[in-house]
C-alpha cells in the first residue's frame, strides 16, 4: 500500500518550516519527516516542530465543548448547548450594554482565513470595535516603525535567501538560535562567505556567541545605541548622501538628532563601550551591501517604535535600504504572526492591511461582505488596553487562539480582569490556563487537521493542509464562527457569510485584499499546492487574458511605498525606559524564549520531550548578583516588580549582565515572569514594554554565607 504524504508547515513559529506528515503505526497521529524541497528550511526543524505531532494525541486534548455549570464546574456538554450558551452569553451582553461591551480576542497563530474571519465576526455579527489579537505583544513597534518609513510593513522585505550573501547583518533583540534554530543557517553561511554577524543582546545568547562583534546594551538602550552609532557614521564620513538625496525625507532632523548623542554619552547610556561602537560601524559600513534585522527585544519596549525608526535610520543613512541585499527587516515571532496582522482581527484594520479609518478601504470591504460601509465600526482598543478594560466597559469575551493569563504583561492583573467578565467564551484544543477560566469552552482542530494559508516572515504565502481527520467531538474555528453567525446574526441567513471551507474563505479574502497594500488577489489555493509560496503583494492580472503575477519576493528596489515613493528618516531621540532601576528596585529584568518551549506554552508544555529538555521557568543572573544574594545554582529565588512577585530556581551564567536578570515567559503559576512586566505602552503600536523593568531580586531561603559561585556556563558579557 502507497504511503499517503502531507506536504504541510509547523503549527509554531513564523519561519514555518515545511515538513511531511505520514500516519504514524503506533498510536501517534502522524508521523513527521524531512521535507526538503522547501526552500526555507530545506527539511530542518527544532525540536518544537518534530514533535508538534505529540499534541494532536495528547492525553489532555479537548474532544468536548466544556460548560460551566451553575457550580462553578467546568463539564462536558453537547455542541449545541455550548453554542447555545455562547450565543445567549454574547448576545444578552450586546443587548443590555451594548454591541462594544463584547470583545474579541484573536492570535498570531490563527491562520488567515481565521483571521480574516474573525474580523469580519467581530464587525458584521457582533457590531462591536472591540477586536485586537496578541501579535499587537509580538511585532506591533516593528510594524509601525515600517510602516512609516517605508509607506508599507512586510517582516522582512526580502527571501531569508539574500542573508548569506549580503556582507553585514546587525541582529538587534533577537536570538534565532532557539526561537528559530533551522534559521541559523542563514547567518552561518553569511560568516562563512566572508560576511560579518553583529548582535545586539543584553545577554550572551546561542546566537550572540557565534557573532563577530558582540553588544550587550542595557535593556531598555538600544535606541541610544542606534544613535550613537549613526552619529560615528556621520562623524566619519560614511553616509551615502546622493542616496539620501534621491530615495529619502527627513535627513537633517535624525542627523540633527544622532548628533546630539555623541559615542560617550552612549556609553555611559549603555554600557558599550566607545570601541566596539567604532568596531560596529565599521564592520556594518565596509561591504557594499548591509541589513539590520530586529526582533523582540528593540520592539517590546514604550518607546519600540522609536527604537526600531533608529536602527532603519542606521539603513536609510547608508544607502542600505531598497537596493539588492540590502535592508531593513524584523523576525516576526507567531507562526502566522505576518498574516495574521493583514487581515483585520487588529483594532484599527480591515483585509489587506487597509485601514478602518479609510473611507475608501471600508467601502471596498463593506462591499465583499455585502453591509453599509457605515455600519462597519471604528477602531478599537489595543490588545493591554482591551484586557485591562475587561469587567469595566467589556462585560463578554470571544478568545481564540491565545492565553494572556500567561502571555499579557501585568499577567495578575489581566487575570483578575478576565475572572470578572460576565461571560467568557474561549475556543481551543486544551485546557489553557485562559480556558480554565471559561464559561464555555469549544474544542477547536490543530493545524495537521485543518487546511489553511498562513503567511510567514519573508511575506511568503503558505498552504498549511489537513493530513488527518479531527477527532471526534472537534469543530473548527470557521465552524464555530458559522455556527454562532447563524445565532447571533439577526434576519437572513446571516452564516452563509461564514463559510467552513477555508478555500471558500480565501476566495472571499482575496477579494477583500485586492488593491490594498497586502493584496493577496492573485494567489489561489492551486498555486499554493504547486508553488514554495507566494510572497505579497500578489494582484490579480488586470486584464482578463493576463498572465500570472509571479509575487514580490523583494520590495522597494524602485521606489518605497509612501506617497513620494521616498523612505522616511524618524527624527527620535533616545529616552528612558518606563521604569528604571531605584533604590528599591534596583535590577532590571528582560523576558524571552527558550528552544524547547513556545510562546504561552499552552502547547508546547503539553511534549514530554520539551518538558524534559525545558521543565519549567527560571532566573538567569550573573555571578556576582547571585553572590549578593548567597544564591547558589537550583536555589529559588524571586524576582518583585511593582506588580507582583515571581519564584523560580537561579540560574547563574556570567553570560547576563550584573545589572541584569531573564526570565523565560513560558509558565504559569509562581514562575509566570509576566506577573513582572509592566504594560507601559508605545504610543504609536500600543506594544507593551514586555523587555524592561524594574525589579529587586531575593533569596528566598535564609541567606547563606556569602560565597563564591561556580556554574558559569557561557562566556562573560564583556561591558560589566
Ligand atoms: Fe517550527 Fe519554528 Fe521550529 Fe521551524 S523553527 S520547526 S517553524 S518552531
Amino acid at each position: 500500500m502507497r504511503e499517503t504524504v502531507t506536504p504541510t508547515h509547523c503549527p509554531y513559529c513564523a519561519l514555518q518550516c515545511g515538513m511531511n506528515l505520514t500516519p504514524a503505526p503506533d498510536g501517534r497521529a502522524v508521523e513527521v519527516s524531512e521535507r526538503a524541497d522547501f526552500p526555507v528550511n530545506r527539511g530542518a526543524l527544532c525540536g518544537k516542530g518534530r514533535t508538534a505531532p505529540a499534541v494532536l494525541s495528547s492525553s489532555v486534548r479537548l474532544t468536548s465543548p466544556l460548560v460551566r455549570s451553575e457550580g462553578g464546574a467546568l463539564a462536558p456538554a453537547s455542541w449545541e448547548e455550548a453554542l447555545e450558551r455562547v450565543a445567549e452569553g454574547l448576545g444578552r451582553t450586546r443587548a443590555e450594554h451594548g454591541a462594544d461591551a463584547v470583545g474579541v480576542f484573536g492570535g498570531g497563530g490563527l491562520t488567515n482565513e481565521k483571521a480574516y474571519s474573525l474580523g469580519k465576526f467581530a464587525r458584521v455579527v457582533l457590531g462591536t470595535s472591540q477586536i485586537d489579537y496578541n501579535g499587537r505583544f509580538c511585532m506591533s513597534s516593528a510594524a509601525a516603525a515600517g510602516g512609516r518609513a517605508f509607506g508599507l510593513d512586510r517582516g522582512l522585505p526580502f527571501p531569508l535567501e539574500d542573508i548569506p550573501r549580503t556582507g553585514c547583518v546587525i541582529l538587534v533583540g533577537s536570538n534565532p538560535a532557539e526561537t528559530m534554530p533551522p534559521s541559523l543557517r542563514y547567518f552561518t553561511e553569511l560568516r562563512e562567505n566572508g560576511g560579518t554577524l553583529i548582535v545586539v543582546d543584553p545577554r550572551r545568547t546561542r546566537t550572540a556567541e557565534q557573532a563577530d562583534l558582540h553588544l550587550a546594551p542595557r535593556p531598555g538602550t538600544d535606541l541610544a545605541l542606534a544613535l550613537g552609532l549613526l552619529h560615528l557614521i556621520v562623524a566619519e564620513g560614511r553616509t551615502d548622501e546622493a542616496y539620501i538625496r534621491e530615495r529619502t525625507s527627513g535627513w537633517e532632523e535624525a542627523r540633527a538628532a544622532a548628533m546630539a548623542h555623541w559615542p560617550e554619552y552612549v556609553e555611559r547610556i549603555t554600557g558599550v563601550p566607545v570601541p566596539r561602537l567604532r568596531e560596529a560601524v565599521r564592520l556594518f559600513c565596509a561591504p557594499e551591501a548591509a541589513m539590520v534585522l530586529t526582533a523582540r527585544g528593540p520592539e517590546q519596549q514604550s518607546k519600540g517604535t522609536d527604537t526600531v525608526g533608529a536602527w532603519i535610520n542606521l539603513c536609510l543613512a547608508t544607502g542600505r535600504a531598497g537596493r539588492p541585499l540590502s535592508g531593513y527587516g524584523c523576525l516576526t515571532g507567531q507562526g502566522n504572526g505576518q498574516g495574521g496582522r493583514e487581515h483585520g482581527q487588529k483594532a484599527d484594520q480591515l483585509p489587506g492591511y487597509r485601514k478602518l479609518t479609510d473611507p475608501a478601504a471600508r467601502a471596498h470591504v463593506a462591499g465583499v461582505w455585502g453591509v453599509d460601509p457605515d455600519a462597519l465600526p471604528g477602531p478599537g482598543r489595543s490588545a493591554y488596553e482591551l484586557l485591562d478594560a475587561l469587567g469595566t466597559d467589556i462585560r463578554a469575551l470571544l478568545l481564540m487562539g491565545s492565553n494572556p493569563v500567561v502571555s499579557a504583561p501585568r499577567a495578575a492583573h489581566v487575570e483578575e480582569r478576565i475572572r470578572s467578565l460576565d461571560f467568557l467564551a474561549v475556543c481551543d484544543v486544551v485546557l489553557s490556563e485562559t480556558a480554565a477560566l471559561a464559561d464555555v469552552v469549544l474544542p477547536v482542530t490543530q493545524w495537521a487537521e485543518e487546511t489553511g494559508t498562513t503567511t510567514n516572515l519573508e511575506g511568503r504565502v503558505l498552504l498549511r493542509r489537513r493530513a488527518i481527520t479531527p477527532p471526534r467531538g472537534v469543530r473548527s474555528d470557521l465552524e464555530v464562527m458559522h455556527e454562532l453567525a447563524a445565532r447571533l446574526g439577526g434576519e437572513g441567513s446571516p452564516e452563509k457569510g461564514f463559510p467552513t471551507d477555508p478555500e471558500e474563505v480565501f476566495e472571499e479574502l482575496r477579494r477583500a485584499s485586492a488593491g490594498g497594500p497586502a493584496d493577496y488577489s492573485g494567489i489561489t489555493y492551486r498555486r499554493l499546492a504547486e508553488e514554495s509560496g507566494v510572497f505579497w503583494p500578489c494582484p490579480a492580472p488586470g486584464d482578463p487574458t493576463g498572465g500570472v503575477h509571479p509575487g514580490t519576493p523583494r520590495l522597494f528596489l524602485d521606489r518605497f511605498a509612501t506617497e513620494d515613493g521616498r523612505a522616511r528618516f524618524a527624527p527620535v531621540s533616545h529616552r528612558a525606559a518606563a521604569e528604571e532601576p531605584d533604590a528599591e528596585y534596583p535590577v532590571l529584568l528582560t523576558t524571552g524564549r527558550v528552544v524547547a518551549q513556545y510562546q504561552s506554552g499552552a502547547q508546547t508544555r503539553r511534549v514530554d520531550e520539551l518538558n524534559a529538555a525545558a521543565p519549567g521557568p527560571f532566573v538567569e543572573l550573573h555571578p556576582r548578583l547571585a553572590e549578593r544574594l548567597g544564591a547558589a545554582e537550583g536555589d529559588p529565588v524571586a524576582v518583585v516588580s511593582r506588580r507582583g512577585r515571581a519564584v523560580a530556581p537561579a540560574r547563574i551564567t556570567a553570560a547576563i549582565r550584573p545589572d541584569t536578570v531573564f526570565m523565560p515567559f513560558h509558565w504559569a503559576g509562581e514562575g509566570r515572569a509576566n506577573t513582572l512586566t509592566n504594560p507601559a505602552l508605545d504610543p504609536t503600536s500600543r506594544m507593551p514594554e514586555f523587555k524592561v523593568c524594574a525589579v529587586r531580586v531575593e533569596a528566598v531561603r535564609p541567606v547563606r554565607a556569602a560565597r563564591s559561585v561556580p556554574a558559569v556556563v557561557r562566556p562573560a558579557v564583556s561591558p560589566a
